[in-house]
């Protein structure tokens, strides 16, 4: 491939043009705009101009920028209540470096509800899953309580393989609205048998007691080994490093609520290279929702050190998809918040690499702005100021799908 655009003195239909500013500025943009087409991987080119200045034009790594091509994959991390600050106190609690950082393309969501400028987590993860504005509490259904197809149960139908991480249970709000259709998002026995209507590929978090020890005295784990699946517990150890990729795999991580960071839990690292490889080796591309689902918690409880130490292990997840992503190239990541929780500040009297003294606004959600970080083919689109629901249409269209009519 050529790997410069050169206009030399030597072209003699250039001489003969009298080239005002504005030409010559054009000129440059065109140059800029042939480069970031046509030459792939080129980061630096010379480009000569009529006159005779030269001039270094730097050019974007087309993988950072997400300029190269449409992905095969797509990885949607999602930082329950991971608000600026946040982000933040992350930040600066670890000596200022972020694996987050390595994200080039940055935009802003709106994430106010259908029903409330504040937003719960079922109607903001349905508005990623299905593009969709939804009152608080629906699981994958609009304002009327009607079912909406999720980008999962796109990608399901476009026979990629799909997978679900999370920290909480796997019938919290933020994966549920990826596979499960319900009015509420306390209904959890509903929600977990909507688990057997879909077949994603890979799923790893708690709750096993909505799956087995049920109102209905369904076992629900035993119909997913019947399904086809095999099924991991916490109680036979913990996740395995390779699991067969003959058939799709579950794994509960606890009976109930998963521990926090903190108190030992440690799978959600693990969890992220399993998925990542899994799903790599299953079908003709994947799609993957990973959520660091307790640092909305530590908002809850208006707790300093429980945001961090969750903020900082779902950083080095993000390390861990991003290092596979750069390796894959065909990898769009998207990693954002559904909102901010707690009205969180940091004040006067921290110190770098010691985040001591946070205040909060509320033991809730709040309405803030949310920042999105992209990285990898068709990341570019994320850039900007849009709705929540954008997500979604931003997803379908780096796939090349179209929304079906309702
Ligand atoms: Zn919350």
């Amino acid at each position: 491939m050529k790997k410069n655009i050169c206009y030399s003195r030597k072209d003699e239909s250039l001489h003969t043009v009298q080239i005002g500013m504005s030409v010559l500025r054009s000129a440059i943009f065109t140059v800029l705009i042939s480069l970031v087409g046509a030459c792939g991987t080129t980061k630096q080119s010379t480009v000569v101009l009529p006159t005779s200045t030269k001039m270094q034009v730097e050019t974007p790594d087309p993988v950072t920028m997400g300029i190269a091509k449409k992905p095969r994959n797509i990885i949607l991390m999602v930082g329950d209540g991971m608000g600026i600050t946040q982000i933040t106190a992350g930040l600066y609690e670890n000596n200022n470096q972020l694996n987050l950082e390595r994200c080039k393309v940055i935009g802003l969501h709106k994430p106010y509800a259908g029903n409330d400028l504040v937003t719960d987590s079922a109607a903001a993860a349905t508005s990623f899953a299905c593009g969709v504005k939804t009152y608080n509490g629906a699981i994958g259904v609009d304002m009327d309580t009607m079912p909406v197809k999720t980008i999962l149960e796109y990608a399901e139908d476009n026979e990629l393989a799909t997978g679900l991480v999370a920290t909480s249970t796997i019938i919290h709000a933020t994966p549920a609205s990826f596979v499960a259709h319900q009015p509420k998002r306390k209904m959890y026995e509903e929600i977990a048998a909507d688990f057997l209507k879909t077949d994603v590929d890979f799923w790893v978090g708690g709750g096993k007691k909505y799956f087995d020890r049920r109102a209905d005295k369904k076992n629900l784990l035993n119909t997913l080994k019947l399904k086809g699946y095999n099924v991991g517990t916490y109680l036979e150890g913990d996740l395995p490093t390779s699991v067969s990729q003959d058939k799709n795999y579950a794994y509960l991580t606890s009976d109930s609520d998963p521990l926090t960071k903190a108190a030992g839990r440690d799978y959600l690292v693990p969890a992220t290279k399993l998925s990542m490889n899994f799903l790599e080796n299953r079908g003709k591309g994947f799609f993957l929702m990973i959520e660091g689902s307790q640092i909305d918690w530590g908002g809850h409880a208006n707790d300093s050190d429980y945001i961090i130490s969750e903020m900082l292990e779902f950083d080095e997840a993000i390390g861990e998809v991003l290092d596979f992503a750069e390796k894959d190239g065909e990898t769009l990541v998207i990693i954002t918040a559904d909102h901010e929780t707690g009205g969180y500040a940091i004040n006067k009297g921290s110190k770098m690499g010691e985040i001591t003294t946070g205040t909060f606004t509320s033991d809730y959600h709040t309405a803030d702005l949310i920042p999105v970080f992209a990285y990898g083919p068709g990341a570019e689109a994320f850039a900007g100021f849009y709705e929540n629901t954008a997500i979604f249409d931003k997803m379908m269209e780096a796939f090349g799908w179209e929304v079906e009519v309702r």
